[in-house]
């Protein structure tokens, strides 16, 4: 389909701002100042690492999907998911929900984004990712040579957390079906997992995020890559290092999906 001109330059404007705020002088020259940084993690910066990650992915039957008491949305069905998502009442986060937020995206995308929860502008609009850190993630996924239909964003938990606090695990847990589902139904080339609440359910170990992300790790067969959240980008705002590094980690999944 061909795209119009004012398209064309909205995505080159997302492009140019990212590519700016993540440091122009280094992006612009085109690869990493290390090459051989490509399969190893750089240190964060100190103020970046993160506690201890609680150990390991949900258990084998959640991750597969089989919890007895769970609904069981039709697999081959994005509609009939997003449904049983909208109306899911299997854990206490659908007390104080305004709306759940299943996810959006290309149902075939290659590319697959997950983040740790909604937020506040996310649960009122039933979307994800689309407040200030969800913008910044739109302008690395135009940045990325992506249009935001052709991937897929959705988070390990789809109701909003009381005060946007993490998500206990057994809520990841009791949402992980449908996140399986998803990726079963998507089967995304590249997962890349955004912070370290989604990532120690993805990568196991007890690693920080700032020393998991620029590895892909693996999950059934699917290259993960862990990064930093938008949100941590925005909190430490004017420090390029960290927009590097992000930059970084998603030339190397450019680079996995021909985008380099
Ligand atoms: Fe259901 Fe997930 Fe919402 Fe809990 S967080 S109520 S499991 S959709």
């Amino acid at each position: 389909m061909k795209k119009s001109a004012a398209e064309i330059l909205a995505g080159l404007r997302d492009h140019v701002d990212f590519l700016a705020e993540a440091g122009a002088d280094f992006v612009l020259a085109g690869t990493p100042k290390d090459p051989g940084r490509a399969t190893g993690a750089r240190s964060a910066p100190k103020d970046a690492m993160e506690p201890p990650c609680r150990p390991g992915p949900p258990s084998q039957e959640l991750r597969g999907g089989a919890a007895s008491a769970h609904p069981q949305p039709d697999d081959r069905d994005p509609a009939e998911i997003e449904r049983q998502v909208r109306e899911c009442r299997f854990c206490p986060l659908h007390k104080l929900r305004t709306n759940a937020v299943p996810g959006e995206g290309d149902w075939a995308a290659a590319l697959m984004f997950i983040g740790e929860a909604p937020g506040r502008d996310e649960d009122l609009q039933g979307r994800p990712f689309v407040g200030r850190a969800g913008q910044l993630l739109r302008k690395i996924i135009a940045a990325m040579k992506f249009r935001e239909d052709e991937v897929y964003i959705t988070n390990v938990v789809k109701c909003r957390p009381p005060e946007n606090r993490v998500p206990h695990r057994d809520e990841v847990e009791a949402c992980w079906p449908y996140l399986a589902r998803q990726i079963g139904l998507i089967k995304p080339k590249v997962i890349v997992t955004l912070g370290k609440t989604p990532t120690e359910y993805f990568v196991p170990g007890r690693a920080a995020i700032g020393e998991l992300r620029g590895k892909f790790g693996d999950y059934q067969g699917i290259p993960v890559m862990p990064t930093f959240h938008p949100s941590y980008l925005i909190r430490n705002e004017g420090n390029r290092e960290i927009r590097r590094m992000v930059w970084e980690d998603m030339q190397q999944v450019m680079v996995l999906l021909g985008k380099k």
